[in-house]
């Protein structure tokens, strides 16, 4: 293990119930403890294959898998030498790959980090894994696949986020289509984290003073393969009780909330590494939301004697800023009244500053007392580097945030860009990455690195290997989705026909389209629903069906998205509509993966330019599945004409009636003249040659370019180690 900490050693919790497990698959008690499970060939099965059952009601958390499963299971399992000896190769791929961080990338490519002076990584959520629930959709995922890929690169860095006891909320949508929240509590006994402890056993606590109270506030620390993330938690004895619920939801609280949840996460973040004695070489804000730390790291400096210029420029000089969106709901503002109340006089004072003085390191424009404090401009004014998540986006950016420069034009506005990637061992289906392991070979995901090799490879992939992984893996979400609609029904509507039915919904061979992502306006759900008689011939066609599947989840303040939802759900009641159409509930990591593994398109339909990467097209690319995807964010770059559809033009300038309405025109017209005679039009042994070419482009162009590895060693060449 990184043994990142001197000074403090995280201890083991209470010795735990599982010490039990028979000595021939002990291994999984180790292996259960750190989420580099997740993303290994076999990790998952070798867990699922001790109890199925258990491990579905577990909702695939380990911990939970090995404290529960019944006796029997486990001595049937620990008697069974077959899957003894998969345990062992899984142990051993394991240990060799935590021993093996001196000959990794990293080691070679970026001396000046090291596990002394690490890249510090703040967020304000992590979605490393469906059982661990501390992200709400893009940003949290693409946080963990960030993670995973500076582990398997030998990337010495250290995470750094808060621990929410009631996560984020679980969907459910009642008969009529209204969603409904639900927040459950986390139990981090049955997590992989432990309690940072100090030399002498007693927990780590760091002190924050915020709304005029102390708050305490301690950390896990959960190991996601060699690299650590501390979680802070204000749910300590001790604690006025508000204060302990400051750590209790993800984006469920009001503004105040919300403030003090970034004071926790910026300023109790630095003091956190502090204590642990990590002296990062850079603090890398993935978004606004841990931008306070740079007045932390600022009020070091002055409180020792150093004044505040040059205490922000050496401050600046350490930091770099990734945003993450166009959109203005998006980046967090406070008023002042707000920041005073959290802060404190205290606060501004310690970094030589009036209240105004403070108050417009967080404002663009500065002057104007009105104006709200943004985490934004602050963070864009106290980092040496800033940067958005594809090329396009930089742009908006530099447009967006021009009004920081006035003096400059827009293209010498200081915002750079590093594309999203997704972590490619993650995300792609065991079966697929059976044969690339295969094709390309073990280490098929280092190939990625070389755009030719990969290329070289991926095209001696027989077409009928293609074609048959693609149809086993549509037919597994057949299943999928009419085992979920089953269940659903059961508990809505008790046993019966109804329940039955679903059983026999969608078609195993028809064209499967996906749709999941936030229900938020600028992503038009509702664009398909457009002329919903023209979508009524699309799916019902007989000789050519069509079938969606749609998940998403409404912020539940957002009104407007929830009647989105319900517009959808209503219209999908309908009983022919019913058997080509499904709403997969409560969206999570899970869902995503079993539906970018599995759908033959990828649908995504933004208003441009709104959405500044996203990532689950990327998901599907590397999996083979075909986007047919407005040109905005990632699908820019990645659209060759040959890889997948676009949808709309760019760059049109008009109103967003007319833009919504051409490009709804557009959508029809690439499924009909496009997706669907594509899919469709087979040769005389059934293979669909000319979509099975377009699939093994995908992977081939796409895969290289969109993966978290390349992210990674992008923002370790170009940030971290850069000026
Ligand atoms: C990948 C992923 C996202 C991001 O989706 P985009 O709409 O492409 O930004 C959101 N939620 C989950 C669960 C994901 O896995």
């Amino acid at each position: 293990m990184v043994q990142i900490i001197r000074g403090v050693v995280p201890l083991k919790e209470e010795a735990a119930e599982h010490s039990t497990l028979p000595e021939t698959i002990a291994a999984l008690e180790r292996l259960s403890r750190n989420y580099w499970w997740s993303w290994s060939p076999d990790g998952h099965a070798v867990f699922r294959d001790l109890d199925q059952e258990v491990w579905d009601l577990c909702e695939h958390n380990p911990r939970r898998l090995l404290k529960e499963v019944p006796q029997y299971s486990l001595m049937r399992m620990a008697t069974d030498p077959v899957y003894i000896e998969r345990v062992g190769r899984v142990a051993r791929a394991f240990d060799e790959y935590m021993a093996s961080g001196a000959e990794t990338w990293a080691a070679r490519q970026a001396r000046a980090l090291t596990d002394e002076r690490p890249v510090a990584y703040f967020c304000a959520e992590f979605g490393v894994h469906h059982s661990l629930p501390l992200y709400s959709g893009g940003l949290g995922i693409l946080a963990g696949d960030h993670l995973k890929s500076a582990s398997d690169l030998g990337l010495p860095l250290v995470a750094v986020g808060l621990l929410y006891h009631h996560g984020y909320f679980r969907q459910h949508l009642r008969r009529d289509g209204w969603q409904e929240e639900a927040y459950h509590q986390i139990n981090v006994g049955d997590l992989p984290m432990q309690l940072v402890r100090d030399g002498e056993g007693e927990p780590v606590r760091i002190e924050l003073f915020v709304r005029g109270r102390n708050v305490n506030v301690q950390a896990w620390r959960v190991e996601v393969g060699r690299v650590p993330l501390y979680l802070l938690d204000t749910n300590v004895e001790g604690n006025n009780e508000i204060d302990r619920l400051i750590t209790g939801h993800l984006y469920g609280g009001d503004r105040e909330t919300r403030c003090v949840q970034e004071m926790v996460l910026g300023i109790g973040g630095v003091r956190l590494l502090r204590r642990l004695e990590v002296e990062p070489h850079v603090f890398h804000l993935n978004e606004g939301h841990s931008a306070f730390l740079t007045l932390e790291l600022t009020r070091e400096l002055t409180e020792a004697g150093v004044g505040f210029d040059e205490a922000a420029a050496r401050v600046r000089s350490r930091c770099a800023f990734t945003t993450h969106t166009p959109v203005a709901a998006g980046h967090d503002e406070f008023l002042a009244a707000l920041i005073e109340k959290c802060f404190g006089e205290g606060y501004w004072s310690a970094l030589g500053l009036s209240r105004e003085e403070f108050l417009n390191l967080g404002r663009a424009g500065g002057g104007d007392d009105e104006e709200l404090f943004g985490l934004t401009p602050l963070a864009l004014r106290m980092c040496r580097s800033s940067n958005g998540v594809s090329k396009k986006h930089g742009e908006v950016s530099r447009e967006l945030w021009n009004k920081m420069w006035p003096e400059r034009h827009v293209d010498e506005v200081p915002i750079t860009s590093v594309t999203n990637g997704v972590h490619a061992p993650t995300w792609v289906s065991p079966l697929l990455r059976a044969l690339f392991e295969e094709r390309v070979g073990a280490g098929w995901a280092e190939v990625l690195h070389d755009a030719d090799a990969w290329s070289r490879a991926v095209a001696r992939i027989p077409e009928e290997e293609l074609w048959k992984v693609r149809r086993l893996q549509r037919k597994r979400l057949v299943a999928f989705v009419r085992e979920r609609v089953y269940q659903s029904r059961l508990r809505q509507h008790g046993p019966g026909s109804y329940a039955e039915s679903a059983l026999g919904m969608f078609d195993p061979d028809a064209l499967t389209i996906g749709f999941a992502r936030r229900v938020a306006a600028y992503k038009r759900w509702g664009l398909i629903l457009t002329d919903p008689e023209r979508l009524r011939r699309m799916l019902l066609d007989a000789e050519r069906p069509v079938q969606l599947v749609f998940a998403g989840k409404a912020h539940p303040q957002d009104q407007g998205a929830k009647l989105i939802l319900q517009q959808i759900a209503q219209w999908k009641m309908d009983p022919e509509i019913m058997q080509r159409a499904v709403f997969i509930q409560d969206y999570d990591q899970e869902i995503a993966r079993q539906l970018v593994q599995s759908v033959d398109v990828w649908m995504n339909v933004p208003r441009r330019p709104l959405e500044a990467s996203g990532t689950s097209g990327e998901k599907v690319a590397i999996n083979g599945g075909l986007n047919l995807s407005v040109l905005d964010g990632w699908w820019l770059e990645g659209y060759d004409g040959r890889n997948g559809w676009a949808v709309g033009e760019e760059g049109l300038s008009e109103t967003i009636e007319e833009m919504d309405r051409r490009d709804a025109e557009s959508l029809y017209k690439a499924l009909e003249t496009g997706v669907v005679p594509a899919f469709y039009e087979r040769d005389e042994r059934g293979v669909p040659r000319r979509w099975v070419e377009m699939t093994r482009r995908a992977i081939e162009t796409l895969a290289p370019a969109f993966n978290s590895d390349r992210m990674v060693r992008d923002y370790t060449l170009r940030v971290y180690l850069g000026e």
